[in-house]
C-alpha cells in the first residue's frame, strides 16, 4: 500500500549519497559502498540546524534544572517556616 519514500542520506564514512527508505530512518543501516554502519537520518540536517537543536536542548535542560532548584528552594522555605 502506498509508495515508498526515499531520502538521500550521505554516508558519514565515505560520503556517498545513499537512498534510504523512509521506514529505515532512525535505524542502523549499512553503507553498500564501504560497509560502515550508521544510523539512518544522521547527517541529513545541516550543521547549523543541529547546532540550533543542541542549543534548544541545552536551554531545555537549563530550564528544567532551574525549575528543580526553585522547587528545592520552595521546599526549604516551607521547612524553615514549619520549624519556626
Ligand atoms: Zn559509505
Amino acid at each position: 500500500m502506498g509508495q515508498t519514500n526515499f531520502y538521500v542520506n550521505p554516508c558519514p564514512t565515505c560520503g556517498r549519497r545513499l537512498e534510504i527508505a523512509a521506514r529505515h530512518l532512525g535505524h542502523p543501516v549499512e553503507c553498500p559502498h564501504c560497509t560502515s554502519r550508521f544510523l539512518a537520518g544522521q547527517g541529513m540536517s545541516d550543521e547549523r540546524t543541529s547546532a540550533v537543536e543542541q542549543a534548544l536542548l541545552r536551554a531545555d535542560q537549563y530550564l528544567a534544572t532551574l525549575a528543580e532548584l526553585q522547587e528545592v528552594a520552595a521546599d526549604w522555605e516551607r521547612g524553615q517556616s514549619v520549624s519556626d
